[in-house]
């Protein structure tokens, strides 16, 4: 399944992508067949792990008979696949090439830390530049695990039952921040700073998560190219290692580190400005595009 939240007319919903034109409203279909309100609640499906996944198959399945549950994709608003995530973990140094680029030895253990959930935006929205608190933006293209049932203490060999599916995420982050701070919160947790999506991507669909392309564009031009087969530590690793610290929920989504070319270590350096188009782009995941704008002064009370 190819699952995406959206905005139909100030109503919230999730569905499913059934072609360049259509959108089946899932979130609708399950509420009637279940007798139930949980519209716009994707966490909730979520949390069912296989076997809601398994009904929402079926539903699509049935879903030429259901015209009114079309949707006209040029009427919605499309917005990140989990637009509030109730966590986003990610990891630093994760990819061998992103490592080499640094001069560093790659961790032996999983380097987490947190991307602020009101950061989250989704395909199409502006990554925004406040000149005032940061003038050193870079992009960093990853791939995003969304996280199905829950759970703490995953065995590793339990973890890809855990994961309902992949997404594409836009790590974006304030490198003189990082850099000053000395610690990531501001750097990586600014608003606008974590474009998510466009679609989650049902695990099945991703023969393994450790083989797809992926790539990031600024306006055009390749910045970062890699595969996620030269990630330190795979998907399981990274799932089974937070899980053992903490709880993952249905929902979050892991960040899984990003691949060289970032323009931080570019010579000289190269870093977003207003104006800018960013594509991210993983294989079998769609493109996420965000435009950079600078945020207008007249925004600061609102
Ligand atoms: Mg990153």
């Amino acid at each position: 399944m190819k699952l995406l939240s959206f905005d139909h007319r100030g109503r919230l919903g999730f569905g499913h992508r059934l072609d360049d034109e259509s959108v089946f409203d899932l979130g609708r279909a399950l509420d009637t067949r279940r007798g139930h309100d949980d519209r716009g609640q994707i966490e909730r499906l979520l949390a069912r792990g296989p076997e809601g996944l398994a009904e929402a198959d079926d539903l699509i399945a049935g879903s030429q008979n259901e015209a009114s549950l079309r949707l006209p994709r040029a009427e919605l608003r499309i917005l990140a696949p989990i637009p509030r995530p109730g966590k986003v973990l990610a990891v630093g140094l994760n990819y061998r090439d992103h490592c080499e680029e640094q001069g560093k030895t790659p961790p032996e253990r999983p380097m987490f830390f947190a991307k602020l959930s009101t950061a989250v935006i989704g395909p199409g929205q502006a990554i925004r530049i406040d000149d005032r608190v940061t003038r050193c933006v870079d992009h960093e293209v990853e791939l995003g695990v969304v996280i199905g049932q829950g759970g703490r203490s995953i065995p590793v060999e339990w973890a890809l039952e855990h994961v309902a599916g992949y997404t594409i995420v836009n790590d974006v982050s304030a490198r003189d921040l990082q850099k000053a701070d000395k610690q990531w919160t501001r750097a990586k947790g600014l608003d606008t700073f974590c474009p998510l999506g466009p679609l989650l991507v049902t695990r099945d669909e991703i023969d393994d998560p450790h083989r797809l392309d992926l790539q990031c564009r600024v306006n055009g031009e390749l910045r970062q190219q890699s595969n996620t087969r030269n990630l330190v530590h795979g998907v399981p690793q990274l799932v089974a290692a937070a899980s053992a610290a903490l709880t993952l929920e249905p929902g979050d989504v892991i960040a899984t580190g990003t691949p060289g070319g970032v323009g931080v270590y570019r010579n000289p350096p190269v870093y977003l400005k207003p104006g800018d188009t960013v594509c991210c782009e993983i294989e079998g995941l769609g493109q996420l595009v965000n435009p950079v704008c600078a945020i207008e002064l007249e925004e600061e009370s609102s």
